[in-house]
């Protein structure tokens, strides 16, 4: 049967699905409101962060009646809400505040008195692009005739979600498929309890009301370097502390990762790396005490900071799905477990995103929407994860694709290397801004590209020719032949293709 069923007692509404209104009800079973002219959905999608809202796009552009039952106030999940969006805003204006407060803007002939900062205004600016790109997505649904239910999204059959509003109200939706895009959550620390004020996980450290003196940050991955780098330049003491012997998360080169320490040092940083946190609390001064220990146990300390930010990773959010009742089971990392065209044990349910495996990161949530929906409309289901990029947005950028120096050691792998740095690269020069370099590392005999590893400027840009170049299957010789503009720092990208096909760059 089409319909949709109601269980709040508001009055019927007209309801849009792909721009078929329902209008109701006629027949009323067990509390519901059937609409009989309701149509039917060809997917609802739960969740809208980048994953979820760019399928439901997607599915709606291919002519599917699409609905998207998103719980938060606002649309785009933690990308645009708490993610990518408000710490790229962040990193970005307290870049400029780093360079104009430090001698950088005077070494440039840059002079000016009585700089200071403003926190609210910059706070201001981020919950503006926040609140323009959240509510852009409203938008698109529009365009795109997606239907957007808000409330609690529940799968309560095979073909069915039920949308728990938050007026105690029900939406029942019959569907031919849903998709599971309900993201990921900020993996707590057992034993320390986030407060979001002295004590913070991602969120809280991306709206401080001030700037603490010392910051203390659990985890040196990607999210704590950016989050650190945006305190540490705006005037905190931070201090990193690690378990593992190397900063930059998972997959990072091991000689980029030491290249980018160095650098994150000079800049103000300090790590303790091959320790772990073995407990903090809040004394009645309003300090955050922080016990930690050497990885092998042999040394122990007690730290102190007023901001304590918790940045272990994120874990994948399925609460009050309903997938028990379904006989959906998670994995032993509480994913969920999917086959290659991201089906569940369920033929008709398909999950993609932070909720399943691979790295969290936004741009994969958006590819597998995308072929998710493309398969569900009877289209070939692939992605290679191996030309997923991973970026850390701090200055200089760090960027890279495909296999490290390691993993192809590991492999067995022959390779070659070719690097080259932004010193003598001639548009880095030019902006005074040289630190970092190109790595290309690409099979010993058919010179294919396999890896590429660029820490300087712009290599969060950059590393989107190398992606390009590899998911063509590319060789070093392809793009070391590709005429690049001059000057520009992606020559640098050029030169170091060109060192691991030929053995030499031209410039160094
Ligand atoms: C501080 C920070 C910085 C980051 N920076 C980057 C970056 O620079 N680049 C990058 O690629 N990634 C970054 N990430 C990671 C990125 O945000 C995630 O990988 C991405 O948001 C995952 O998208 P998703 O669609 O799978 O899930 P999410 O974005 O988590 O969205 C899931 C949505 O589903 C909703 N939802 C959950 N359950 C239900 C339900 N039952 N009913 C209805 N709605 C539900 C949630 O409210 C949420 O809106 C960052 C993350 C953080 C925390």
């Amino acid at each position: 049967m089409q319909s949709w069923c109601r269980l709040s007692s508001q009055a019927a509404r007209v309801l849009r699905v792909s721009g078929v209104s329902q209008r109701g009800p006629s027949i009323t079973v067990a509390g519901c409101r059937h609409y009989s002219d309701a149509a039917e959905a060809d997917l609802v999608v739960i969740g809208s962060g980048p994953g979820g809202y760019v399928a439901a796009i997607k599915a709606a552009q291919l002519g599917m009646k699409t609905v998207c039952v998103e719980k938060n106030p606002t649309l785009g999940g933690t990308c645009l809400n708490v993610g990518c969006i408000p710490s790229k805003a962040l990193l970005n204006n307290s870049h400029l505040y780093h360079m104009a407060h430090g001698k950088d803007f005077a070494n440039r002939g840059i002079e000016f008195d009585g700089i200071r900062l403003n926190l609210e205004q910059m706070m201001s600016q981020k919950s503006t692009a926040v609140k323009a790109l959240t509510g852009g997505i409203a938008h698109l649904f529009k365009q795109n005739k997606v239907t957007h239910l808000a409330g609690h999204g529940k799968i309560t059959g095979q073909n069915e979600v039920t949308v728990l509003k938050d007026d105690g109200g029900q939406d029942v939706v019959k569907t031919k498929n849903i998709m599971i895009a309900t993201g990921s959550e900020v993996t707590p620390f057992p034993g320390i309890e986030i407060d979001e004020e002295s004590i913070v996980s991602s969120t809280g450290a991306l709206s401080l009301k001030s700037v603490p003196e010392r910051m203390i940050q659990i985890g040196a991955g990607v999210i704590g370097v950016e989050l650190g780098s945006v305190w540490g330049r705006l005037g905190s003491k931070v201090t990193a502390v690690e378990f593992l012997g190397h900063v930059g998360g998972m997959g990072i080169d091991m000689e980029i990762s030491k290249g980018f320490q160095r650098i994150l040092k000079k800049q103000g940083m300090d790590f303790k790396l091959n320790t772990k946190v073995t407990s903090a609390s809040k004394r009645d001064d309003g300090v955050v005490e922080v016990k930690v220990q050497s990885v092998k146990g042999d040394k122990e300390e007690t730290l102190e900071c007023d901001v304590l930010l918790v940045c272990i990773g994120r874990r994948p959010y399925t609460n009050n799905l309903g997938l028990e009742d379904l006989g959906i089971q998670l994995d032993e990392r509480g994913r969920v477990p999917v086959n290659s065209r991201f089906q569940t044990s369920v033929p008709s349910v398909f999950a993609i995103g932070d909720c399943i495996a691979g790295p969290m990161l936004a741009h994969k949530a958006e590819d597998e929407g995308i072929i998710c929906v493309e398969g569900i409309a009877g289209g070939a289901v692939h992605i290679d994860y191996n030309c997923v990029p991973s970026v850390i947005y701090t200055h200089p950028e760090v960027a890279w694709v495909g296999k490290s120096e390691e993993m192809l050691k590991e492999e067995g792998v022959p390779y070659k290397v070719g690097k080259f740095p932004f010193a003598a690269n001639s548009r880095a020069k030019c902006n005074a801004d040289t630190d970092g370099l190109v790595k290309i590392l690409s099979h010993q005999e058919t010179d294919r590209m396999l890896g590429a590893h660029i820490m300087g400027p712009g290599a969060g840009e950059m590393i989107n020719e190398a992606a390009l170049a590899m998911e063509y299957g590319a060789s070093c010789e392809d793009v070391a032949r590709v005429c690049h503009a001059h000057p520009t720092c992606s020559e640098a990208f050029r030169e170091a293709n060109m060192a691991a096909y030929a053995g030499k760059p031209i410039n160094f």
